[in-house]
């Protein structure tokens, strides 16, 4: 199992001397933008079971503890955060490509876990100033429980200066602008928001939980309470049917929520998620790369926001971008082109990644 795996090598890295054990630790969890994508489903021995990191300082008996639970995953840009885990799962845990949370009850995690870990990293996470809060959507959080757990945080770590999580559009609209300003004031920075898609038709097919309608309000929230948005699209989701549709309604959604950053993944099927065996049945059909490509240029094409950074740089795309859109958009365009045309070096099958 993944988790007991990463404990197991933390303890090696232990024996390399305590910074060493520290940023391994740190990065021993999971690289993924959005908690969508990860072939690990906790099993009941998983899901039950704490499987805190541990750290021991050479030459002393004292253990010190990260109480992960389950596969901890993260957006690539949090690299360099504390990974503090205060939910375990995901509230919605129902979309059909999701294979990261299957078979984890939802929770909060207890105060007093949480806080010992906040401890923990006043005392060994002194060079990280940013703080990620884990797992799928930690907004679902009451509102003054966070800003409790934002004043201990902003109390021991006094030198952390941005805090991110991920939030769903169900839990940032349970939070009024007004809130989402009070958490901001208090060291909230920025959130990133599993969109996938802007057609209702394929939203309502994946069990996304909301319309475009919603996703557009909950986006708009963020952006009006001043915090940072960050918003996940999916490639391939529509599969061969919806494509088209799919990439139009994204833009779209995309160019009215306005957001800071724009993040392209492309679908990659996980066995233990519906869609896979929707596909596996032919009821899903999959894209070819070709056809993955196209997608991509319509989707660039039908984007109007006036300033927002977009990457396709995650270890699923085929072709990986860095822009500014709208205003490197007919560069990028000019580039998606030639990789249709065999130009383009592209990043190969058996290289692609979640
Ligand atoms: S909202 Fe959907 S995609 Fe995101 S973690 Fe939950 S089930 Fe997975």
């Amino acid at each position: 199992m993944k988790n007991v795996a990463s404990v197991a090598e933390t303890r090696i890295y232990a024996l390399q001397g305590e910074n060493e054990a520290k940023k391994h630790s740190l990065h021993g969890v999971n690289e993924h933008f959005e908690p969508n994508f990860d072939a690990v489903s906790a099993d009941s021995e998983q899901s039950e079971t704490s499987s805190a990191v541990v750290f021991q300082q050479p030459g002393r008996d004292n253990f010190y503890f990260m109480h992960y639970e389950g596969t901890i995953i993260r957006p690539p840009s949090e690299a360099n955060s504390i990974i503090l885990q205060v939910t375990v799962g995901c509230s919605h845990n129902k979309c059909i490509f999701c294979g990261t949370y299957k078979g984890v009850l939802f929770r909060i995690k207890n105060d007093d876990v949480v806080n010992a870990d906040i401890d923990f990293a006043s005392v060994h996470c002194t060079r990280l100033n940013r703080v990620f809060l884990a797992d799928g959507d930690a907004l679902i959080i009451p509102h003054r429980r966070l800003v409790n757990l934002f004043s201990r945080i902003k109390k021991k770590l006094p030198w952390v200066n941005r805090i991110s999580l991920y939030g769903n559009a169900k839990s940032i609209l349970l939070k009024s602008e007004k809130e989402l300003r009070e958490l901001k004031e208090m060291g909230l920075h920025r959130v990133y928001m599993g969109l996938e898609s802007g057609s209702d038709r394929v939203l309502r097919d994946i069990q996304k939980g909301a319309d475009s309608a919603r996703m557009i309000e909950a986006g708009q929230r963020i952006r009006n309470a001043g915090l940072f948005l960050s918003v996940t699209v999916l490639l391939g989701i529509g599969g061969k049917e919806n494509s088209r549709e799919h990439a139009i309604e994204t833009g779209r959604v995309v160019t009215e929520m306005s957001p800071n950053q724009i993040a392209a993944l492309t679908l990659m099927l996980l066995p233990n998620t519906s869609l896979y065996h929707l596909e596996k049945s032919k009821k899903f059909i999959i894209q070819t790369q070709g056809e993955m490509l196209e997608e991509l240029r319509l989707l660039v094409k039908n984007i109007n926001t006036p300033k927002a950074q977009f990457q396709s740089n995650h270890a699923s795309n085929y072709l990986p971008l860095n822009c500014r859109l709208s205003r490197d958009k007919k560069m990028v365009l000019a580039a998606i082109d030639e990789a249709i045309a065999g130009e383009r070096k592209l990043t190969p099958e058996f290289l692609r990644a979640l």
